[in-house]
This record gives structure tokens, C-alpha cells and sequence, in this order.
């Protein structure tokens, strides 16, 4: 492997995004946030919007543990995926917990196990912090290197636990660093899923795919369902009604209570849409104006900016907006 090191780490040095901010720290917390960005977010979007606001609202570990769930969940708002910055709250404050046990400021652990073992932290996190942040000579394994190394060994369903053993067979021990950044950014660049650039690609030597890299992996077929739903607008004095989620779904953001059936003096406005990874989500929306206030918490639209809402309660918000406008 040591010519494909080679070649692997000329290609990062000529063409590898080096400048990400993430790849000039040291600090393993700034790492940490953005693995965890980056785990269903593109680099455009969490770099262009999210990594610098959310570092200079919470810039260590300790400040985003002694925060407020509701100002980190404002943070992320319109990153979507809320889980990711309720276990990324939850761990800073384990972590928090544990250094005042000990007297010390909070610390990511080093070790692939025990960062394993914090909410939110996957099999592939744990590896990138450990690869990335305590330069350990592991593999990362996100999408694009699973397919990277499917179209290298011809692997149409990709068996998690073979990707990952020819993972840490290919590693390179004496540079982990720059060769997993430089394999994610081979992904990204060159073995695309539709277009594959084999001609540029370090790897095109020992590539048993690039005849028909396409073919590899398999193309999983997803239906996603559509789930539809009546939304309540309730107006007081110009306010809307807006509860705080307790379910499972966008649990801990504020939004608009959906109903059944709409309530008998309401009038539809409109509707809305929004696709999730599993389900699309399309929304009817109802106004309805109370005599006296029959809810708990009431805003206006220009509160509601301060909340951390959904991207579905934020068009919910612009359709009545509209609305009351025309
Ligand atoms: S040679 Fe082509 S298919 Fe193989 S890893 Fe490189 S870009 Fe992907």
C-alpha cells in the first residue's frame, strides 16, 4: 500500500480541501461539532451558516454544556436532524458532569470505545474524532468512502463489518490524518456516484470497479411515504398559539398543534409541504381566531423568530404571513 499512500496523500496536498476550518484546529471540540454537522449536512451548507455562529454562541465544550437545550436547539435551526444537537447538548453536559467530578474543564476522551459510549456518537464519529481530532491510525468510514471502497473491491451490498475490515487494512498508520481526509475528499470530488473521474483518481491502479463504477454499490430503491396533517393556526389578539414538542418527532422545538379535524370555525389558508428523510410531510393549514385565549403560549410572528421552530413551522409561519398580508 505504500505507493497508493503515496499517491493518496500528493493528490490531498494538490487538491484536497486543507483549508476546511475544522482540518487547521487542534482543539478536539471544533472537530467534534463538525463531524457531527457534517453527518447528514453538506460542508457548503454547515460552513456557508452553522460551524462559526454556533462556535462563537458555544466556543467550548463547557459553554455548550451549561446551555440551555432551547438556545442550542435555536442554533441549529434549519440544520434539521434536531436529534444531532440534543446528543451533541447531552454529551457536552456528561462531559461537563464528569470534569467538575474530577475538577477539570470538560475533555473529549481519546479512546474509540469510550467516545462510542456518548449520546449521538456513532461507530464512524468515534472513529473520525479519534482519526482526526488524537490523529489515531484508524479509518473514517462516511458515504463516500463506503463507496470508494464498494467500487475498489466491486462490492454491490456492502457488508458493514467487510467495509470496515478492508477499511483498516487500507489505513495508512503513519498518516492517518491526511489520508482520511484526502479518501473523504476523493469521495466527494472524484468518485462521484453518477460521473466517477477514474482518470484523475490516486486510486485508479488498484481499482477492480472502474470499468463499471457506477454499478457499485447497489442502488437501494426507497418509497417514502407522504403523511398529511391538519394544522392549527389559533390567533389571539395577533398572536399565535405555538406548543413546545414532547414527542419523538421534533421533540424539544416549538410548533403549531396539528388536529384531526380542523375545528368548525376555522378556514383553511393553504398548504405546506416539506420532505424528511422517511416521509414527506404535507400539511393543510387552518386559521382559527379565539374569543379568549384557549392555549398556553401565544407569539407574535416576530417573536416566533427568537423560537427554535422547524423548517415546517417556519413556512407555516410565512403561508400565514401571506395570508393576513394580501
Ligand atoms: S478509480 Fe474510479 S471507481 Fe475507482 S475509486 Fe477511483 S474514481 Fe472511484
Amino acid at each position: 500500500m505504500k505507493s497508493i499512500h503515496e499517491k493518496i496523500h500528493k493528490w490531498y496536498k494538490t487538491h484536497g480541501r486543507t483549508d476546511l476550518p475544522w482540518r487547521t484546529v487542534t482543539d478536539p471540540y471544533p472537530i467534534y461539532l463538525s463531524e457531527v454537522m457534517l453527518q447528514q449536512t453538506q460542508v457548503k451548507t454547515v460552513l456557508e451558516r452553522y460551524y462559526f455562529p454556533f462556535l462563537e454562541a458555544f466556543p467550548t465544550l463547557k459553554s455548550l454544556g451549561e446551555a440551555p437545550l432551547d438556545a442550542v436547539l435555536k442554533h441549529w435551526e434549519g440544520l434539521g436532524y434536531y436529534n444531532r444537537a440534543k446528543n451533541l447538548h447531552k454529551a457536552a453536559q456528561v462531559l461537563l458532569q464528569k470534569g467538575q467530578a474530577q475538577g477539570i474543564a470538560p475533555t473529549l476522551p481519546s479512546d474509540i470505545d469510550t467516545l462510542f459510549k456518548l449520546p449521538g456518537i456513532g461507530k464512524n464519529t468515534a472513529h473520525a474524532i479519534a482519526a482526526f481530532a488524537f490523529r489515531q491510525p484508524v479509518p473514517v468510514m462516511e458515504a463516500n468512502v463506503k463507496r470508494i471502497l464498494c467500487r475498489l473491491h466491486r462490492l454491490r451490498t456492502p457488508d458493514e463489518k467487510r467495509l470496515w475490515k478492508l477499511a483498516y487494512g487500507m489505513v495508512d498508520k503513519e498518516n492517518p490524518f491526511d489520508y482520511n481526509q484526502a479518501m473523504m475528499d476523493i469521495g466527494a470530488t472524484l468518485c462521484i456516484p453518477k460521473d466517477p473521474k477514474c482518470d484523475l483518481c490516486p486510486l485508479e491502479s488498484i481499482c477492480k470497479g472502474k470499468n463499471t463504477p457506477r454499478t457499485y454499490p447497489l442502488k437501494k430503491k426507497r418509497s417514502v411515504p407522504t403523511r398529511e396533517e391538519h394544522i392549527m393556526i389559533s390567533v389571539y389578539n395577533d398572536r399565535l398559539a405555538l406548543t413546545k414538542r414532547s414527542g419523538k418527532f421534533l421533540h424539544g422545538l416549538w410548533g403549531f398543534a396539528s388536529a384531526e379535524v380542523p375545528l368548525c370555525a376555522s378556514e383553511p389558508i393553504g398548504e405546506v409541504s416539506h420532505a424528511y428523510t422517511h416521509f414527506k410531510l404535507k400539511c393543510k393549514v387552518w386559521v382559527h381566531h379565539e374569543l379568549e385565549p384557549e392555549q398556553e403560549s401565544y407569539f407574535t410572528p416576530e417573536e416566533i423568530k427568537d423560537l427554535a421552530v422547524s423548517k415546517v413551522d417556519e413556512k407555516i409561519v410565512k403561508l400565514y404571513l401571506d395570508t393576513i398580508q394580501q
